[in-house]
């Protein structure tokens, strides 16, 4: 794809008026392949900021389906998305493709792990964090170290969101700063503390904004700190971060045990959905048809082109094509993995 810079496409003309950017760095954008994982609430934000900017590719991944409670912060989604259960990359890229035309959208419905992140970030020019859990970050943060790719460190949590940009070498990693993840039970989480949506924003707003200094050339610009702000009690601080550490296990050590396969978990529990993920031990592919003939006598049977809806009692299983399941109504793992057995396989 080429993409038209002459007068005669004014898509992006304030963008090129923009000393920042310029018509150069629009160039460099439009050459740019980012990744964003998670297609939530800062997943959409960010998605959307770049599509506008003309980021010439995205690459969206994202294990999860569209729910009718996403909807008051993830302002990407629709009813209509509700309704039909779409994977949130696929519903993503629907809405991308209306928003820009021009550029390339890859879908990927995947929980991002060690078996696929090295694969999904190798070829990117920056990866930014649309996750949900500091176990994904770990990982990103590994494989972004270990491959010497940039990446945007964003998470918000009630009324509170924090960001940090990474270049390995250059910045501490997000194991120099935070050498073990908050304890679970300590940490608040949106399943405890909820979120609203302006600190989504504002979070967003300062990934994208250092997306585009990473990506059009204007690296001297990045605010080469740790960013917290408080929508609520309206405190906003900016923290200075030098070098890596030099005991970091990650920087100095090249330790990447996120990347172990050994360290792979198979179930987890999903922050504030009562709900459970359990994906299979190797690599599969379900046949959704025949699972649903399959499933029918068990129960009530729904889905779309690329996943199955399965009630049974007082659960409701969400298969996808890769064999992952989620299953809501429990936010026990031998309960979700014993449904898991049951219906599915393994
Ligand atoms: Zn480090």
């Amino acid at each position: 794809m080429t993409l038209d810079f002459q007068p005669a496409n004014d898509r992006y003309s304030r963008q090129i008026l923009f000393k920042g950017i310029g018509s150069e760095g629009q160039s460099r954008l439009a050459a740019s392949r980012a990744l964003i994982i998670g297609c939530g609430a800062l997943g959409t934000a960010q998605a959307e900021a770049l599509a506008r900017a003309g980021v010439g590719t995205l690459r969206l991944v994202d294990r999860d389906f569209v729910e009718f409670s996403n909807l008051q912060r993830q302002t990407m989604f629709t009813e209509a998305d509700a309704a039909e259960r779409l994977p949130k990359t696929i519903a993503c890229a629907n809405h991308l493709g209306e928003i820009n035309s021009e550029i390339a959208i890859e879908r990927h419905i995947a929980d991002v792990n060690p078996s696929n992140v090295e694969r999904l970030i190798r070829d990117c020019d920056v990866i930014i964090d649309g996750t949900d859990n500091f176990a994904t970050r770990y990982l990103i943060n590994d494989a972004c170290v270990k491959h010497g790719v940039n990446w945007i460190y964003g998470a918000a949590v009630g009324s509170y969101g924090v960001t940090m940009t990474i270049r390995p070498n250059e910045t501490p990693c997000l194991r120099c700063i935070f050498p073990e993840a908050p304890a679970a039970a300590s940490a608040p989480t949106c399943d405890t503390a909820g979120v609203i949506m302006p600190i989504i924003n504002i979070v967003a707003a300062v990934q994208v904004a250092e997306a585009l200094k990473l990506l059009s050339g204007a690296a001297k610009n990045l605010h080469n700190s740790l960013m917290q702000f408080d929508v609520w009690t309206n405190e906003w601080r900016r923290i200075s971060v030098g070098r890596p550490a030099a005991k970091c296990p990650t920087c100095a050590n090249r330790h990447f045990e996120m990347l172990d396969d050994d360290n792979r978990e198979f179930a987890a529990v999903l922050c504030g959905r009562h709900a459970v993920q359990i994906s299979p031990k190797e690599p599969a592919r379900v046949d959704l048809a025949d699972l649903s003939r399959r499933l029918a006598p068990a129960g009530e049977v729904k889905g779309n082109d690329y996943l199955l809806r399965f009630r049974t009692g007082e659960f409701e299983l969400t298969i996808f094509q890769d064999a992952r399941s989620i299953i809501r109504g429990t936010d026990d793992i031998t309960t979700a993995r014993s449904l898991y057995a049951k219906f599915i396989g393994n």
